[in-house]
C-alpha cells in the first residue's frame, strides 16, 4: 500500500501543473505523446537532448491536452469524481479531440492510466487488470499514427511510397479523451 501510494505522489509530482478539476473550462495545454511506447512525456529524462523519446528514440507529438481527475475511496473502494474526505487523487491527461466515430466509452484504470481491465464473471463488472480496482467509465479516443521509416517521422495515413518501400508502421490504441468542439492542435 504505501509504495502503491509513493508510486501515486511521484506520478503527480511528474505531472504538468494541472488546472483545477472541477472547472468546466479546465485549461488545455499541449503535451508530448509518443505514439511507439503509447505514453506521454512528462517529467526529467522522458525525453533526450534532440527531444526525442528517451525509450525509443522516435520524435513524439504535440497533443492538446486536459488533466482529469479521479478519486480513489479507500472506504467504498470506489473511484469517486469528486473529491471527499479521505480519498486518494489521481491524474490522467486526456487528449482534447473531436466528436466523432473515433470515440467511445470505455473503462479506463485512473492509476495505471490503461484500459487493460478484465470482467469479473459473477459481478459482471471491469477490475483493473493490475491491481483489481474497479474501473471508471471514460470517452476513450481510437487513435492510429504511421511510422514512416523513409520519412523519419509520423503521420495520419501511410505514404504514398509505402506500397513499394513498406516503410509505414501504425501504432494504434486508446487514448483517455475530452471530447470537445473547436480547433484542434496536433492532429
Ligand atoms: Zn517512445
Ligand atoms: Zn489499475
Ligand atoms: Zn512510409
Amino acid at each position: 500500500m504505501r509504495k502503491l501510494l509513493s508510486l501515486t505522489l511521484l506520478a503527480l509530482l511528474m505531472l504538468p501543473a494541472p488546472a483545477a478539476s472541477a472547472d468546466p473550462a479546465r485549461s488545455r495545454f499541449s503535451s508530448l505523446f509518443c505514439p511507439e511506447c503509447w505514453t506521454y512525456l512528462y517529467g526529467h529524462g522522458a525525453t533526450d537532448l534532440k527531444g526525442n523519446c528517451a525509450a525509443c528514440g522516435k520524435y513524439p507529438l504535440e497533443l492538446e491536452v486536459q488533466t482529469m481527475s479521479w478519486y480513489w475511496s479507500p472506504q467504498n473502494h470506489l473511484w469517486l469524481q469528486d473529491p471527499m474526505k479521505g480519498t486518494l487523487p489521481a491524474e490522467s491527461l486526456a487528449a482534447v479531440t473531436r466528436p466523432g466515430p473515433g470515440l467511445s466509452r470505455a473503462h479506463y484504470c485512473p492509476e495505471h492510466r490503461n484500459f487493460k481491465g478484465v470482467r469479473l464473471p459473477l459481478l459482471q463488472r471491469m477490475v483493473c487488470a493490475e491491481d483489481g480496482k474497479p474501473m471508471v467509465l471514460a470517452w476513450a479516443s481510437h487513435r492510429t499514427w504511421f511510422w514512416c521509416e523513409w520519412d523519419g517521422g509520423w503521420s495520419l495515413t501511410r505514404s504514398p511510397e509505402d506500397p513499394i518501400k513498406h516503410c509505414c508502421t501504425p501504432r494504434t490504441g486508446l487514448l483517455l479523451a475530452t471530447p470537445q468542439r473547436g480547433p484542434m492542435a496536433g492532429d
